[in-house]
């Protein structure tokens, strides 16, 4: 039975290379000719394809623990090692077992050490060599490490601009801030009629500017929340709240929005759900982001509806309790709530429910936004130990969930 030939792990010591194993074999599996590494000591290292199949019709069925001198070469390393001592980086052989008579060249690699066999049997004429296959291991393990220094530099080099890039925008973002806050507060005292009666058709047209002008205030400050993650600036301050105060302030909040656009809002919270450590503002800015994408998405005459309910969250007391133990004792408290806000909008094709989590990714370019919403809200529930989904098929509308553990450190 031929036995199954496989390439011996390389050792901790000769491991000087930072090449994963897979990636040599597979370098090597694609050199015609027959190819042997092996440490000075003789230890194989790597045995290609094309070598293995040579060696096996040799009859050596088993290559692991074979040792490359005593073994394969028939010859003392000495007469080897000295003629590499004398300066010569190859050395070639003849080798006979029983009829079959085969030239070896073994190639010294100084750098890591190592010893490259390449196997020429006399008895099989061998196709003259493309030269696209006659780089030498040592010129393909150079090219790769250069591969591989030039791609490192350039990613550090985008990271710097990356960075960059996000630091000014950040502080863009934060000059645009004060001229928007007084331009929304003039809105607010011309609304009020505090600097004089306002004809409808002016009532109309400040109310719709101080919607854009909201509009922008959310995404400056989206954009500030995100240069703030990204610089890992996030702290979360862990308080017993109200999860119900939470989100029905914020509920309060947003109506007057949803009325204009003429989508109902209905909100929900189970009486049951207790007080627990969470960051008040955070979890109201993903509710909000969530709640902004609904309204955004939700045509005139929809609905959304925002739900808070406590959750058994089975994967948390994992590690608490057995699997048997939980299902015959039910674990009495939920150890989390479940927070959702389901829209009549036109749903999500399932293939972006991943990557609409990602930042700056958005799928449909005819709402406004930066691609940042859920991104943001993503980090601030793993932040709280949580997670965050979504569920829908498109013209369905669409229902996002977030779970937030109760038993938060
Ligand atoms: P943006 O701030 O640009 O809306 P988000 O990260 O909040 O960015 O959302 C990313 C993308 O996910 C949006 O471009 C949109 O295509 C999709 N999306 C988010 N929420 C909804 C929703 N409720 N209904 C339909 N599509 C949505």
């Amino acid at each position: 039975m031929a036995g199954r030939i496989t390439t011996p792990p390389m050792s901790q010591e000769g491991n000087r290379a930072v090449l994963p194993l897979g990636f040599v074999s597979g370098l090597l599996d694609m050199i015609e000719q027959p190819l042997i590494v092996a440490e000075r000591s003789g230890n194989l290292l790597f045995v290609n394809t094309r070598a293995r199949k040579c060696l096996e019709s040799r009859g050596y069925m088993a290559i692991q623990g074979l040792n490359l001198f005593g073994d394969l070469l028939h010859v003392e390393p000495g007469k080897i090692f000295d003629k590499i001592e004398k300066g010569e980086h190859q050395v070639h052989l003849q080798i006979q077992r029983g009829e079959a008579k085969s030239t070896v060249r073994v190639q010294w690699m100084p750098e890591p050490d190592w010893l490259v066999v390449e196997i020429q049997n006399k008895s099989e004429a061998q196709p003259a060599a493309d030269p696209a296959t006659q780089l030498t291991v040592q010129e393909l393990l150079q090219e790769r490490e250069i591969t591989y220094r030039n791609l490192l530099a350039a990613y550090l080099k985008l990271q710097e601009v990356n960075r960059q890039k996000t630091v000014f925008l950040a502080s863009a973002a934060h000059e645009l801030k004060t001229p928007l806050a007084v331009i929304k507060g003039y809105y607010d005292l011309l609304l009020a009629g505090s600097l004089g009666r306002l004809t409808d058709k002016q009532q109309d047209i400040l109310e719709e500017s101080k919607e854009s002008c909201e509009r922008l205030v959310r995404l400056v400050s989206m954009f500030l929340n995100y240069s703030a993650l990204e610089s890992g600036k996030l702290v979360l301050q862990l308080r017993e709240n109200d999860l119900r105060d939470c989100l029905d302030e914020l509920g309060k909040r947003w109506s007057e929005a949803f009325q204009r656009k003429g989508v109902k809002l209905d909100a929900s919270f189970d009486p049951s759900i207790p007080t627990f450590r969470f960051d008040y503002q955070k979890v109201q800015q993903v509710a909000a982001n969530l709640l902004d994408n609904a309204l955004k998405h939700t045509p005139s005459g929809g609905s959304v509806t925002l739900r808070a309910v406590p959750h058994f969250w089975e994967r948390r007391v994992a590690a608490m309790a057995p699997v048997e133990e939980r299902r015959r004792f039910r674990l009495p408290r939920p150890n989390s709530v479940e927070v959702s806000v389901t829209d009549s909008g036109p749903g999500i094709a399932a293939e972006h429910h991943q990557e609409i989590f990602e930042d700056f990714v958005r799928v449909d370019r005819n709402t406004s936004g930066m691609g940042l919403g859920l991104a943001i809200a993503k980090r601030l529930i793993q932040a709280h130990r949580g997670k965050v989904w979504v569920e829908s098929e498109s013209r369905t509308g669409s229902r996002f969930t977030f779970l937030l553990p109760m038993d938060q450190g």
